[in-house]
């Protein structure tokens, strides 16, 4: 089908899609108009990765834009809010406006309600239901991205229910679903009473095989050679022979550590193959990547990347990973090292994709547990250029006979698993029957049992006692929720939220979390910082840190050393379970705690065996429970206000109580906030009135670094041309002068 073609959307879009090299449609995007998806008919689209889904949304999203009407976009990760939001943005050019919601989950976003297409994350969206947004009554086209998380135990619920309130809220709504292949796309499209585009088609042939001893074992059965050097690992192999052959690499595997460290590893295999223009603009690039900011993660990541390897995870800032990406696309960078994420959404063909690890470590499993076929295959996806390679090719390393035979098994010739909801689970249903009841979708058990029924969980389970068994999950919920204050009611009476659970509702907590924050906070009249991040690390909203071999006893020790400054009483050690949680959570409140006391990052990464994004995960999480903690201490008239909100100061910057003004200044951080302290400025305040020699001087002669900050704290002029650095105000040289910056990283640096 030409472009031309298509009926319903702007009239602008078909010249729009030439200019960006599109003549024609795709078969299934084809098939997808022909199903009425520019007429506004729900549609669930299963197809490969890569074979053009963005495509599908846009046409639903414009032509529901052309007909007067509002758009939302949800996105799965919130990295790919914004990367959605910039690929949007050149439909501004028409008149057609885009909005990004991110931040707080109780804003209620007003400002995007004349926005034409607005992008969220299904939290986002479920928290601005739960917050009364009013522009989400307004919405006739939702495009649910990567709606196969439905399958998620941990976000797919949120997915799930976030879709049904939307269509309950609006009967009519156009719901346009994007899945990778899955087993089972028809129910997901009986769920949504969806038409189902469900295709196998790519636009680039893809041939999957295993890399076993000397050769490639293609799922067709045929082999080719490809030879290990002794000494060499078979990424290596595989790297060079695609160098060889001058094509690209895309290599998955299960950690960010294992990332960074394989394409540290890598780069050795790249260096020797780089041409001088090549080597001249991977120097700029790193120069550029040094820029972002002043992390370890920085300053590996440029060195990688000037031989020509980069390495990609969430836990890069968004600005690593955007120039990665580009510099990958335009085939400077040869090699990536790539976490899944990389597989989810962004647009990084490659010649040939490796998936180095097909093996994850599982908490919930307790070990190391194989991927899915789903997940193992969008990674897959990822090879093959369209219009630039022959076909693509995707390969698994396999290191015996046996395995080789088991990842051929369970991988090539594998079709997808079906997607399960996990909604009947009772942690999802705790958050999510109390939004229901808070937000007025259901006033009581039959009312709730209802609103239930129009979720894919009903449509799956409808047969077989799936409807006993989420009567029986509700009752418990519902127990649960009244014992604690969160709602009252039901029976014969009207079922509502209290103000509490209003409250729990909004702040988007898990009502145990809140439950429990509520109980330590009654507990206690002058709570400590270990003791409120030891509050909010024992919820089950925070993922505590694993106790190792030996932590046991430290920690028993550290618990019975601080016993007085837990909020709530201790467990006895013979409630075993309770105890042991008590201590993992310990644990994580004494990396929070090191955070806010400005401990380098590498030193709290080495005590507790993480890596800086799991720093900041944690991080991020207390700032959020902290906050959350403020609201119902509020709520609740304790006095313990003032101390949560230092402690939450505290952590969102990893400093010290006499930093939090200075480190709030954007692009400080904490071990600048440190150096400028020493060199006497002390607020925000000082820094704008600033000297500038000392202000370099502490910062250690960094010009664009200084501007920067200077600009940020409001100075009149932060120009540092002809500033002569400040002698006396520079930081003394400890043992880090080759560590410099490892501490820095503010958050988003990481
Ligand atoms: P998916 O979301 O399915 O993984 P994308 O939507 O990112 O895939 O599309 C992959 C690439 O294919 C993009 O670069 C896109 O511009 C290109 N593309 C999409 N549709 C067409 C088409 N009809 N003709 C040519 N290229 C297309």
């Amino acid at each position: 089908m030409d472009v031309a073609d298509v009926s319903g959307v702007p009239p602008w879009f078909a010249d729009h899609l030439r200019a960006e090299g599109i003549e024609s449609l795709y078969p299934p995007q084809a098939e997808a108009v022909e199903s009425g998806v520019t007429d506004g008919e729900s549609l669930v689209a299963s197809v490969p990765t890569a074979s053009g889904k963005t495509l599908v949304a846009q046409l639903a999203m414009l032509s529901a834009v052309e007909r007067g009407g509002k758009a939302l976009y949800i996105v799965p990760l919130r990295a790919l809010a914004s990367e959605k939001r910039e690929e949007f943005s050149i439909f501004e050019e028409h008149g057609v406006s885009v909005g990004v919601a991110t931040g707080d989950y109780e804003d209620t976003g007003e400002w995007l309600a004349d926005k034409d297409v607005i992008v969220a994350t299904s939290e986002k969206v479920d928290s601005l239901v739960r917050n009364g947004a009013p522009w989400v009554d307004d919405l006739d086209c939702v495009v649910a991205d990567e709606v196969h998380l439905v399958d998620d135990p941990g976000r797919g619920p949120t997915l799930e229910v976030t879709l049904a309130k939307l269509r309950r809220i609006n009967p009519a709504l156009q719901v346009v679903a994007l899945s990778a292949t899955v087993g089972n796309a028809a129910d997901v499209a009986e769920w949504l009473d969806a038409e189902l585009v469900d295709s196998t088609w790519r636009p680039i042939e893809l041939r999957k095989g295993v890399h076993y001893g000397q050769a490639v074992h293609y799922g067709d059965g045929s082999q080719q050679e490809l030879r290990v050097e002794s000494g060499e690992k078979p990424t290596a192999a595989i790297v060079r022979d695609t160098l060889a052959d001058d094509g690209s690499t895309l290599v998955f595997v299960n950690s960010r550590r294992n990332a960074e460290s394989a394409a540290k590893r890598l780069a050795n295999t790249t260096k020797g193959r780089l041409d001088r223009e090549e080597r001249q603009r991977l120097a700029e690039l790193a120069e550029e990547l040094r820029g972002v900011s002043d992390t370890e993660t920085s300053e590996d990541l440029a060195d990688c990347v000037e031989a020509g390897a980069a390495f990609h995870h969430a836990g890069c800032a968004s600005e690593h990973r955007s120039i990665v990406e580009d510099a990958f696309r335009e085939r400077l960078i040869k090699v990536i090292a790539a976490t899944p994420t990389l597989a989810a959404g962004v647009n990084t063909p490659s010649r040939r994709v490796v998936v180095r690890d097909w093996r994850r470590y599982s908490g919930e499993a307790g070990g190391m547990q194989p991927l899915s076929v789903l997940e193992v295959h969008q990674m897959m996806g990822r090879a093959g250029r369209p219009g630039r390679d022959p076909y693509g090719e995707a390969l698994l390393l396999a290191n015996s006979h046996d395995e080789l035979d088991e990842l051929l098994d369970r991988y090539v010739w594998a079709d997808p698993e079906p997607v399960e909801s996990k909604l009947a689970r009772e942690p999802s249903m705790r958050t999510h029957l109390l939004a229901t009841v808070a937000s007025g979708f259901a006033d009581s058990r039959a009312a709730l049992l209802e609103f239930l029924d129009q979720t894919l969980y009903a449509t799956q389970y409808r047969d077989g006692g799936g409807t006993d068994n989420l009567e029986r999950v509700v009752d418990t919920t519902l127990e649960y929720l009244e014992a604690n204050g969160f709602v009252e009611g039901g029976g014969d009476e009207r079922l509502e939220a209290t103000n509490l659970g209003h409250t729990v509702s909004r702040l988007y907590l898990d009502p145990m979390s809140a439950a429990e924050i509520i109980d330590g906070l009654e507990a206690t009249a002058e709570p400590t910082a270990l003791g409120l991040y030891h509050l909010v690390s024992r919820t089950p909203d925070m993922y505590e840190l694993y106790l190792r071999s030996g932590d046991d006893e430290e920690y028993t020790m550290v618990a019975y050393e601080r016993e007085s400054e837990f909020c709530g009483d201790l467990p006895s050690e013979f409630e075993e379970e309770r105890f042991e949680d008590w201590l993992s959570a310990l644990k994580t409140a004494r990396m929070l705690e090191d955070w806010a006391s400005e401990v380098d990052e590498d030193e709290i990464a080495e005590e507790y065996g993480v890596g800086p994004g799991d720093i900041r995960g944690k991080v991020d999480t207390a700032e959020w429970l902290l906050g959350a903690a403020e609201s119902l201490a509020g709520e609740l008239d304790l006095a313990s206000v003032p101390a949560i909100r230092e402690a939450r100061k505290r952590v969102q910057h990893g400093v010290g109580e006499e930093l939090i003004d200075l480190a709030g200044v954007r692009g400080v951080g904490r071990k600048r906030a440190r150096r400028l302290f020493e060199a006497g400025i002390e607020t925000r305040a000082d820094l704008r009135e600033a000297d500038k020699s000392v202000v370099l001087g502490a910062l250690r002669g960094r010009e664009k670094t200084a501007e920067n900050v200077l600009e940020a704290a409001g100075h009149q002029h932060p120009e540092m041309d002809g500033v002569v650095p400040d002698a006396s105000a520079a930081p003394e040289e400890d043992e880090s002068a080759a560590e410099d910056g490892r501490g820095q990283a503010n958050l988003g640096d990481f």
